[in-house]
């Protein structure tokens, strides 16, 4: 033991040996309620007989097949599932596995269906600031995290990064939720007239942000007037559901919440549950019908896009949140961990705001409510509530969201669909805890 490259290189590891329903188990029998999944993946628990056995059945059949050679039953049956139930004119699907690579693909696709219309020019993507769409090179370029974007630089694409649409800090007093998801949106256009609407293939954000601000809903009307932009000025509109979408917060794909349909969407984690390692990037017949015209061919690819053994867990996974009802459960579940941490947080001085959707909760913590300083950077207060409620047997998320150079502290809850009143109460008392023994 010893040679995996951690993390954090000063970090020793506890192993996990087991799981149960919520919990996990390390090689001391210690157990742990997985309050975030992980980060926002475990949607099914760490013990799902289903997707097990589905898993094993794949195996005994043929567990690889190269896609340039076979498609797959798993991989054709969870891709029709998968459109059967997408908003919008969702129509193909590309598996990969994991995030990053989707929204990777995503931004080549993009690429790839202007340069096959002749709209040569469009290269630019705008995303958000405070966002976070993958670790690769392109991804991590899209993304507006600065502490994460800091060291690789000049590897880098040039992207636009607009306000994210963030009510607890950004909407004004004096505005309606409407008039600032209004606003927000139309930083949008602002930024397409001021780099020339030509000159951009696509605009990138995550319907509830997940990765950099815990959980973060869209005003009202943001995203309808965000697509009437990206219509406007012929612009895709590329959603990351990594993170919120497959039921997380409470419909299949999150953007169904807001009214609209994007033109090509990204998504991972809860589609494989953990059980395997599973992404895929859905986009519309416009775009896969322009690449057939034209070359006929996608210029992209890895070794395990579409893999048999991957697409029979996502498949397993899918059918069990639609047949188990397991998403409205996500929202019985979610209102109800909602009211238990308004119960118990709402008042307290260091708890700027509690929001979210679904199982997909954030809690942003302050120095102070009523100015909504947030903590000093230097006390990593996050990440201390992450090891406190650690050692009392609670896995929680810790974020540290940046907004021109703006530091706060997030914790991010993303519990099992299958979470039981007693196990919520028993993540709110541990969270409690953790929180009481850091500030
Ligand atoms: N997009 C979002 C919104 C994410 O939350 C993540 C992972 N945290 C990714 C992309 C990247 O996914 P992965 O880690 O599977 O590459």
């Amino acid at each position: 033991m010893g040679h995996v490259f951690p993390r954090h290189t000063r970090q020793t590891l506890p192993v996990a040996v087991g799981g149960d329903g919520c919990y996990l188990i390390d090689h001391t029998g210690k157990r742990y309620l997985d309050g975030s999944g992980g980060a926002a993946v475990s949607c099914l628990g760490h013990s799902d007989a289903d997707v097990v056995d589905a898993i094993k059945a794949q195996l005994d059949k043929i567990a690889f097949a190269h896609t340039g050679f076979m498609t797959s039953e798993p991989a054709e049956t969870l891709a029709d599932l998968l459109i059967e139930h997408a908003p919008g004119d969702l129509d193909r699907v590309y598996f990969v596995s994991g995030g990053s690579e989707a929204t990777e693909a995503a931004i080549k696709l993009a690429r790839q269906y202007f340069v096959e219309k002749g709209e040569i020019g469009r290269g630019r993507i705008i995303a958000r600031k405070q966002s976070y769409h993958g670790n690769t090179i392109g991804a991590l370029s899209a993304g507006g995290n600065e502490w994460r974007r800091a060291q690789f630089g000049p590897l880098l694409l040039d992207v636009s990064h607009i306000d994210p649409c963030y009510e607890y800090r950004l909407r004004r007093d004096d505005e309606s939720p409407e008039d600032y998801g209004r606003r927000a949106a139309n930083a949008l256009e602002e930024e397409l007239l001021r780099v020339g609407p030509d000159t951009v293939m696509a605009f990138m954000a995550e319907p509830v942000v997940g990765a950099t601000a815990g959980a973060v809903p869209p005003a009202p009307g943001y995203f309808k007037r965000i697509r009437e932009i990206c219509d406007k000025y012929g612009v895709l509109l590329i959603l990351d559901e990594v993170m919120c979408g497959m039921g997380r917060t409470g419909s299949l794909f999150a953007c169904e919440q807001d009214g609209i349909a994007p033109d090509i969407a990204c998504i991972a984690k809860g589609l494989g549950a953990g059980y395997q390692p599973i992404g895929a990037m859905l986009c519309t017949s416009e775009i896969y019908d322009t690449i057939a015209a034209g070359s006929g061919f996608f210029q992209h690819g890895h070794t395990y896009i579409g893999h048999p053994t991957a697409t029979a867990a996502g498949l397993a996974v899918v059918r069990a949140m639609l047949d188990r009802g397991l998403i409205p459960r996500v929202v019985e579940q979610g209102d109800k961990l909602h009211r238990k941490l308004t119960d118990r947080f709402g008042q307290h001085p260091h708890v700027g705001d509690l929001r979210g959707r679904g199982l997909f909760r954030g809690i942003e913590l302050v120095e102070d409510r009523a100015s909504k300083a947030p903590f000093d950077p230097s006390r990593g207060v996050a990440g201390k509530i992450k090891k406190a409620a650690f050692e009392a047997g609670l896995i929680c998320y810790p974020m540290s969201g940046t907004i021109d150079g703006r530091t706060g502290d997030h914790i991010l809850l993303a519990p099992p669909f299958i979470i039981e009143d007693d196990q919520l109460d028993e993540l709110v008392d541990k969270l409690d805890t953790a929180i009481a023994a850091v500030i």
